[in-house]
């Protein structure tokens, strides 16, 4: 199932019953997450983009460069990760992968990713699910976190398939070859047009079937990661937070806007 085709037979998810417990102030909101955490497990993480932009990282799509994007390399850049753009001009191609998706050299941890670990040493964290492609909860400590458009850390040699990390790409000269076959590497996430990896898929979907708390961090539940997750989680403790309000949000159970860090420090602070 590709996540890009789903803009258009979205259906809001409504099962589930519609009622607003999100009362009170802010702070109390947050304190009712804090305790909702404090007291319960199975957490699944739906970690979204914001958490990366909050970094300084582009992402793949890069939709907040849009404007420079299209001046700099005379396309726009849905169009630059498509795969035909790929497999037709490598070369800006791969500028664009190292000059905007790579943009920081060693890109490092926010406290956000360190409070995710912390959850998943309180044995509270089941999965992260993302569409980010850094490597940075796994950088943290996090494990069984389910990368759904994969990953810069492994872009493959389509021959021999071993596997190259982003340092790799960011610092190869022109397009990055296998060092052994000498021919172009596949990048390691999925390019626009191409299909996303349906195991991931199916194993993220049964997780948040299976989660107790389902925890948004830094999307709204319309953005492409939430609006199909979402709809497979059975539970109660629908928790958002995020920096503005989206339409769609009034799914989550209990929502909040602002920093994300500030907020997510709060509600952790057990
Ligand atoms: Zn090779």
């Amino acid at each position: 199932m590709c996540l890009c085709t789903l803009d258009t037979d979205f259906v809001f998810h409504t099962m589930h019953k519609n009622v607003c417990r999100n009362e009170g102030s802010m702070e109390q909101v947050l304190e009712k997450m804090r305790d909702i955490i404090r007291e319960g497990g199975n957490i699944v993480v739906l970690a979204g983009m914001n958490i990366t932009y909050d970094m300084g990282l582009n992402g793949v799509n890069a939709e907040h460069l849009a404007y420079d994007v299209e001046q700099k390399y005379g396309y726009p850049n849905d169009e630059i990760v498509s795969s035909s753009f790929y497999t037709r001009r490598a070369p800006l191609f791969y500028k664009y992968y190292k000059e905007v998706i790579l943009n920081i050299d060693d890109p490092q941890p926010s406290p956000i990713h360190y409070g995710i670990y912390k959850l998943q040493q309180c044995s509270k964290l089941s999965a992260v699910v993302t569409r980010s492609v850094y490597s940075i909860y796994d950088k943290v400590g996090c494990s069984n976190v389910i990368k759904l458009h994969g990953s810069v850390d492994e872009n493959v040699c389509p021959r021999c398939k071993r596997l190259y990390d982003s340092h790799y790409i960011k610092h190869a000269k022109g397009i990055p070859v296998c060092e052994k076959c000498g021919i172009p590497l596949r990048p390691g996430f999925t390019l626009v047009g191409e299909m996303l990896d349906n195991g991931k898929i199916s194993k993220a979907s049964t997780i948040v079937e299976n989660a107790d708390i389902l925890l948004v961090l830094g999307a709204g539940i319309n953005s492409t990661l939430c609006r199909y997750m979402v709809k497979y989680y059975q539970g109660d403790k629908l928790l958002l937070l995020n920096d503005i309000e989206k339409v769609g949000d009034d799914r989550a159970d209990y929502r909040a806007y602002g920093n994300l860090r500030d907020m997510f420090a709060q509600v952790m602070d057990f």
